[in-house]
C-alpha cells in the first residue's frame, strides 16, 4: 500500500470531480484524485461552453477546466494524472489500484462520468481515429475543404456539426428520424448553416473506404430499407455516451444501462461510496447539474465520515 489511508479518493476528473475536491480539501480531508491519463473529462473535448452561469461571453471547455483544478489545488487537492485499474468495495477501507499501486481510502467518490458511443458497424474499426471520429474539437482540422458527416439529433451532433463548418466545406447531418433530441436553439443555428444540410430518416449501414482512407458510407432510410451512397472523407459519430464503470467490475449497483445508481442521497449501493456526473446521471448531463452533484457528493461524504467518526 501507498501512503496513509486516506479520508477521501476521488476519482474522475470532470467539473463533478473538481468541485468534490474542491469542497472535500476546504473541509481539510485532505482528498485524493485520480485525474485520468487525460484528465479533465468531456469539457476537454469541447469548444465553448456557453450555459455555465457565471461566464457571460462564454468559456473554452479546456480552459473551464483548468481554472476548475486550479481553485481546487489551491485549498489542496492533490491530483495525479493517472487511471484507476480496479478498486476493492468489498470491505473498509476501501483500496484502489492505480499503475499497480495500492491505495487506500475511508470514502471514495466516483466521478468518472461517460465515454463517446460508436455505432458498430461495418468498416468502422479500420477507420477510427483515420476518417471517423467522435470528437470534433481534436480532430476538427484535419478535414479543411473537405465534405464530412455528421451523425446523431442530440445537442452533440448540432454542436460538432456548426463546429466543424469552420473547416469542412460541406457538413451533412444525418438523424435516423425527423424528431430532434436536440434543443431549439442548437438545432436552429445548425440548420440555420449554410454550409450544413440535415438529412432525416437515415442510418449508416456501412462505411465505404481505400487505401487514401475513407471514401463514403450506405446510408438507410429505416422506413422502407432503401439505401443510398454518400461521398465523404470524414465522418464524426454524435450519438451519446455511456458511463465508464467497467473498472468497478460490478461491485456496486448500476442501472441495465451501466449507470450506477443512488441509494440513499449521492451514496451508491455500497455505504462510503458515492458518486457525481455523468456516471450517475442519465437525464441531465450538463456540466453545471455534474459540479452540483460533486457538491452534493462531497458533503455527503464529509457528513458519513462524521457519522462514522473517521
Ligand atoms: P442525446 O442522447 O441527447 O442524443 C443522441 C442522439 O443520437 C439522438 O438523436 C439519438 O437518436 C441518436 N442515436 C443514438 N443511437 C444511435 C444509433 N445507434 N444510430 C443513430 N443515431 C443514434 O446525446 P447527446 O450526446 O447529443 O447529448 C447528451 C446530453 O448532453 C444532453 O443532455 C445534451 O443536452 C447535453 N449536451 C449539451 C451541450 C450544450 O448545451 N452545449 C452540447 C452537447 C451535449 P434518437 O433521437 O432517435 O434516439
Amino acid at each position: 500500500m501507498t501512503g496513509q489511508v486516506r479520508n477521501v479518493i476521488i476519482i474522475g476528473s470532470g467539473p463533478a470531480g473538481y468541485t468534490a475536491g474542491l469542497y472535500n480539501a476546504r473541509a481539510m480531508l485532505n482528498p485524493l484524485m485520480f485525474g485520468g491519463y487525460m484528465s479533465g473529462g468531456q469539457l476537454m473535448l469541447t469548444s465553448d461552453v456557453e450555459n455555465f452561469p457565471g461566464y457571460p461571453e462564454g468559456i473554452g471547455g479546456p480552459e473551464m477546466m483548468m481554472q476548475l483544478r486550479q481553485q481546487a489545488e489551491r485549498f489542496g487537492l492533490e491530483v495525479q494524472d493517472r487511471n484507476v485499474e480496479k478498486i476493492d468495495a468489498s470491505s473498509r477501507p476501501f483500496k484502489v489500484w492505480s499503475e499497480g499501486e495500492e491505495f487506500q481510502a475511508h470514502s471514495l467518490i466516483i466521478c468518472t462520468g461517460a465515454e463517446a458511443i460508436w455505432l458498430g458497424v461495418e468498416g468502422e474499426a479500420e477507420q477510427k481515429g483515420r476518417g471517423i471520429s467522435t470528437c470534433a474539437t481534436c480532430d476538427g482540422a484535419f478535414f479543411r475543404d473537405q465534405e464530412i458527416i455528421v451523425i446523431g439529433g442530440g445537442d452533440s451532433a448540432m454542436e460538432e456539426a456548426t463546429f466543424l463548418t469552420r473547416f469542412a466545406s460541406k457538413v451533412t447531418l444525418i438523424h435516423r428520424r425527423d424528431v430532434f433530441k436536440a434543443s431549439q436553439v442548437m438545432y436552429d443555428r445548425a440548420a440555420n448553416h449554410p454550409k450544413i444540410e440535415i438529412k432525416t430518416f437515415r442510418s449508416v449501414t456501412k462505411w465505404l473506404s481505400d487505401d487514401s482512407g475513407l471514401t463514403g458510407a450506405i446510408l438507410e432510410d429505416p422506413r422502407d430499407g432503401s439505401t443510398e451512397e454518400i461521398a465523404v472523407t470524414g465522418a464524426f459519430i454524435a450519438i451519446g455516451h455511456k458511463p465508464i464503470t467497467s473498472f468497478l467490475e460490478g461491485q456496486l449497483e448500476t442501472d441495465d444501462e451501466g449507470y450506477l445508481v443512488h441509494k440513499e442521497l449521492t451514496m451508491t449501493s455500497v455505504p462510503g461510496i458515492f458518486a457525481a456526473g455523468d456516471v450517475v446521471d442519465t437525464r441531465y448531463r450538463q456540466a453545471i447539474t455534474a459540479a452540483g452533484l460533486g457538491c452534493q457528493a462531497a458533503i455527503d461524504a464529509e457528513r458519513w465520515l462524521e457519522d462514522t467518526q473517521h
